[in-house]
């Protein structure tokens, strides 16, 4: 089978939102087995695919890219499909969504060789490229993200602006509500539930209010993320091989298209989503030095 494959990238992605919290902690842990020091958000990542694997595979194999990999047209994870039987180069990930039900997602079948290399040559131009042009990286990424979180500020101090209004609505709503119990002009049946009502959408506004403003908060602080991207980048320049640490520390999800065969060829798209900085516009970047 030819498989001819090209990547694209997007700079107003809703995969951007999903962008993970900057971690707080630069505590750094000793892995036994690797004399890289690695962050402790590294190993938790780690981790969990440990985790996954015991609860994913019976044959005892396991994919680098285990919990990494989703489907980009209804956004569910792909399972690793293996056999005791396979090769390494038989291996290959497909929609969970398909596997449950065909009619609802197509296959997004892809061999985890073509997805490894694939993978590792993104990274490769992603480093290489922040090594080498490091200013204009951080200006044109540093833009992006601005944009991103400057719109989810935006949204969130909206939705903030009204729960807080409600809430004040609320304390006079209450007040009044005592007036009639005191004034009689109320029973206490219908005191106590109309207060039970409104008591619960007090408890769930407060919550709402606590969490837009940690949103807020954490956008704020968002500039400082395309630094962290910049010092990961710069941990991995000469990267030959595709190892966990360097996928995990860098990569934060792939997203694998339907392969295409329109043409006759088959071409298939993934999308990478980098750790704290999402999407990188690579061959843009690329072609903008080229010319
Ligand atoms: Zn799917």
């Amino acid at each position: 089978m030819r498989c001819t494959v090209n990547f694209k990238t997007y700079t107003n992605s809703i995969w951007d939102k999903k962008q993970r919290k900057t971690p707080e902690s630069d505590q750094t842990v000793f892995y036994n087995t690797q004399p890289a020091i690695i962050t402790e958000e590294v190993f938790e990542k780690v981790q969990q695919i440990r985790q996954q694997r015991h609860r994913q595979t019976k044959t005892g194999k396991s994919s680098i890219f285990s919990g990494l990999v989703f489907c980009a047209d209804c956004g569910a994870k792909m399972y690793y499909c293996t056999s005791i039987k396979f090769e390494k180069r038989q291996d290959f990930f497909t929609c969970s969504t398909h596997r449950h039900n065909k009619d609802q997602c197509s296959g997004h079948y892809i061999r985890a060789v073509v997805l490894e290399d694939m993978v590792l040559r993104h990274m490769q131009m992603v480093i290489s490229y922040v090594a080498n042009h490091e200013a204009h990286f951080r200006a044109v990424m540093g833009d992006k993200l601005k944009l991103a979180s400057d719109e989810a500020i935006r949204v969130s101090k909206k939705k903030l602006a009204k729960a807080e209004k409600r809430l004040g609505e609320l304390d006079r709503i209450f007040m009044r509500l005592y007036e009639d119990r005191v004034n009689g002009t109320i029973s206490d049946e219908r005191f106590a539930s109309m207060s039970k009502s409104y008591e619960d959408e007090q408890t769930q506004l407060k919550k709402e209010i606590e969490t837009l403003t940690k949103e807020i908060d954490q956008q704020t602080q968002k500039a400082d993320d395309v630094e962290r991207f910049i010092a990961q980048a710069h941990r991995y320049v000469g990267l030959e091989e595709l190892t966990p640490y360097a996928l995990h520390e860098l990569v934060k999800a792939i997203y694998i298209e339907a392969p295409d065969e329109s043409s006759g060829k088959r071409r298939q798209n993934i999308h990478i989503s980098y750790d704290f900085v999402g999407f990188i516009p690579i061959h843009e970047l690329m072609q903008e030095e080229m010319a």
